[in-house]
């Protein structure tokens, strides 16, 4: 019984009640002999990572709101259950012994510190928060380097592109595509795009996904972010990163060697696959998820961004090319935009224009460490906000 313990992979899963997290858990549901959820971390929804815990009986949680603590202490209270409150408690349960994979699926900027502690301890990350790869990319990869830190990806994008270079470790990548559903809005124009609310906005047409990278999708921004993400996880230049719009989200990403071989990765958008393939790794895990069905008609389609009308891509591409702290103003003026348009402040083109304006303003900084991060995060932030009074 012990061995059989021993041999479980322990999932901390940072960000527990959120798409992913949730998504996580009913992986760890149905191993129960391969994985145990030993830490859950929520910010708000206490009421969910009660009823988490409840059901999975982690060693540890770890509330972000800290006006919570209390009354997830006291539901958890008959259960061996250690119980944390606040930002500084996140970032020290990362760096705890009690778990061996990290489910990074904390939303923004927020997810850095946990990633770079457990980083530091050696732990292996499944990697859903990309906004960590934007911001510090270069820190994040030469701290896993030195820890011998085994990043998987579960962007869906991420995990296709690092399921085709299995077995190619000694061949050169000419570039890889990245697939981009194109989101709601695919083939609208800014006329169109002007008067949008958010929840239309939310609405993606093959995703399921939580309101932040559903924003992100509709302007394009996520797969700008994705550029810089596939940058640092398969350390390429810019020039090998192709965009291609993909609205049926079936080829979920491709590798193109130096030979013109093409290789992709299939399936049905759901990202309980990618989620359980960075939990799973390196055995594939069977279940019973829908197939892709070849005997029904169905057109793969691709055409090329509309990067005149999603300006958020062309933006991201400049980023991507520019380096040193760019995606970190990028991603935080990005943060800000996404809010404000969410909580109904701004337009949906005026998420752009904030974002440019930010850009213009934050002074760039070549080769930054993680404290000059943090300073243009915040700089960036406190700008944006303040252009638009929040
Ligand atoms: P979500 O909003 O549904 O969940 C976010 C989680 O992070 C929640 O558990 C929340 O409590 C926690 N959180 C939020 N703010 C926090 C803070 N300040 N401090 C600590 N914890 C905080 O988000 P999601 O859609 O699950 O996405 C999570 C990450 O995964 C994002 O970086 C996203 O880009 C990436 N991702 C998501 C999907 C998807 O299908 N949802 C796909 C690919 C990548
Ligand atoms: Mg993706």
């Amino acid at each position: 019984m012990l061995m059989d313990h021993q041999q479980k992979k322990r999932i901390a899963i940072f960000g527990s009640t959120g798409s992913v997290g949730t998504q996580a858990l009913e992986v760890i549901a149905a191993n129960p002999e391969l994985f145990s959820a030993e830490i859950l971390t929520a910010q708000q929804n206490e009421e969910l990572l009660i009823k988490q815990a409840l059901k999975f009986l982690p060693d540890i949680v770890v509330i972000g709101d800290e006006t919570k603590y209390q009354s997830v202490k006291q539901a958890l209270a008959a259960q061996p259950i250690k119980v944390f409150a606040g930002e500084k408690a996140l970032t020290e349960v990362a760096a705890m012994e009690s778990y061996d994979v990290m489910m990074a699926a904390i939303v923004g900027f927020a997810g850095l510190m946990p990633t770079l502690t457990a980083i530091e301890k050696g732990k292996t990350i499944a990697l859903a928060n990309k906004e960590t790869l934007v911001v510090a990319g270069d820190i994040v990869m030469r701290k896993a380097v030195e820890n011998r830190s085994p990043i998987i990806p579960v962007d869906s994008e991420h995990s296709a592109i690092f399921q085709c270079l299995l077995g190619e470790t000694r061949n050169r990548i000419e570039k890889i595509i990245l697939t981009a559903s194109g989101g709601p809005f695919l083939g609208k124009k800014p006329n169109f795009l002007v008067n949008v609310k958010r929840d239309h906005a939310l609405q993606h047409p093959n995703w399921s996904m939580g309101a932040k990278i559903s924003i992100d999708s509709a302007t394009l921004m996520n797969k700008g972010l994705e550029m810089i993400e596939a940058k640092w996880l398969f350390n390429l230049l810019p020039h090998q990163i192709q965009v291609v719009i993909h609205a049926q989200s079936i080829i979920h990403s491709m590798v193109q060697f130096e030979d013109g071989s093409i290789k992709a990765q299939l399936g049905l958008p759901d990202m309980k696959l990618p989620i359980q393939y960075a939990l799973g790794f390196p055995l594939r895990l069977p279940n019973n998820m829908p197939r892709y069905a070849f005997n029904k008609p169905d057109k793969l389609t691709f055409e090329e961004p509309d990067i005149k009308t999603f300006r958020n891509l062309q933006l991201a591409k400049e980023s991507l090319a520019r380096g040193g702290n760019a995606g970190c103003v990028l991603n935080a003026a990005n943060e800000i935009a996404v809010y404000a348009f969410l909580k109904n402040r701004i337009g949906f083109l005026d998420m752009t224009d904030l974002i440019e304006k930010t850009i213009q303003k934050i002074p760039f900084v070549e080769q930054p460490t993680l404290e000059d991060y943090f300073e243009s995060d915040g700089e960036a932030r406190n700008f944006a906000a303040s252009l638009i009074k929040l």
